[in-house]
């Protein structure tokens, strides 16, 4: 493994991550994650559900409404029960939500209570979330560089959760609309974004997602990009169920074939370092 941590992988204390296995049994587990990130060498497991810290903020979009601060006390209490295992750490961080360019669901205070905060910006099929002024890739290549341009100002959030991605079906060809993205406003931001060591994160399932067929094309241009700007990494399977963890794991040459490396990702060492707490 190309590195050999997850940081991004929802539970069942995600409203989205309630699938069954063939048996019928709870498929996004913290002890079924256990058991599947022995099996594969995977030593850390950064637990980041959906959550933002005041459900009942009007701007909170629906699918937020009950993924507050109870989440996080439960899995934890969960995590408390499983006891620790030896060669993995589970850490509890959260992807939160963009509410508008001034604001997202996780304040600077929370997020110090928290291990990893995953920042998106184009959850464009839930309803309350930002959306662009039109269908015109030039509007949406407008509306997905001035939310990032908005999150790279806020330092408390550590990583740029599956950048451009979101359904074709919904948003157009992410071709044409990367094509349309101002470049020298995409650089400022992954500049920004390296100056401040957020990361920019790879994301499995977006990767591996059927719905958005040109991600791969598009990120193989844009990582490089991110890349040559100082920016670095994370590798998240986005699990929604235990099947997803081995993912990161399918797309690793991929991911060397565009000249990453180990070098080029963010460590629990270095992201501990960059949230000031050693
Ligand atoms: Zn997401
Ligand atoms: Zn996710």
């Amino acid at each position: 493994m190309i590195i050999p941590y997850d940081m991004h992988a929802h539970t069942y204390y995600s409203p989205c991550g309630r699938r069954l296995t063939a048996a019928g049994e709870p498929a996004a587990t913290p002890a079924l994650y256990r058991d599947e990130a022995l099996r594969l060498g995977i030593g850390a497991i950064y637990l980041t559900d959906h959550f933002v810290e005041d459900p009942t903020n009007p701007a909170a979009p629906q699918f937020y409404k009950g993924s507050g601060p109870a989440i996080i006390a439960d899995l934890r209490r969960e995590l408390a029960t499983l006891g620790e295992a030896d060669g993995l750490r589970f850490l509890v961080g959260c992807e939160t939500e963009t509410f508008s360019i001034e604001h997202v669901g996780v304040s600077p205070a929370t997020a110090a209570q928290l291990d990893i905060v995953l920042v998106p910006t184009s959850h464009y099929h839930l309803t309350g979330v930002p959306q662009p002024e039109g269908d015109a890739p030039a509007d949406v290549a407008r509306h997905m560089l001035t939310m990032l341009a908005s999150v790279v100002a806020k330092p408390w959030l550590d990583v740029l959760a599956h950048p451009l991605a979101e359904r074709e079906a919904l948003i157009g060809d992410l071709r044409a609309i990367y094509e349309a993205m101002d470049r020298r406003w995409l650089s400022d931001i992954l500049g920004q974004a390296a100056c401040a060591q957020m990361a920019v994160e790879i994301n499995a399932a977006s990767l591996n997602d059927e719905g958005i067929p040109h991600y791969r094309e598009v990120l193989a241009d844009l990582l490089p990009l991110a890349q040559s700007l100082g920016c670095k990494f994370t590798l998240g399977s986005d699990a929604h169920s235990v099947d997803m963890l081995a993912w990161p794991l399918q797309i690793e040459g991929w991911v060397r074939g565009l000249g990453l490396d180990e070098s080029d990702f963010l460590t629990p060492d270095t992201l501990l370092a960059r949230r000031h707490r050693v």
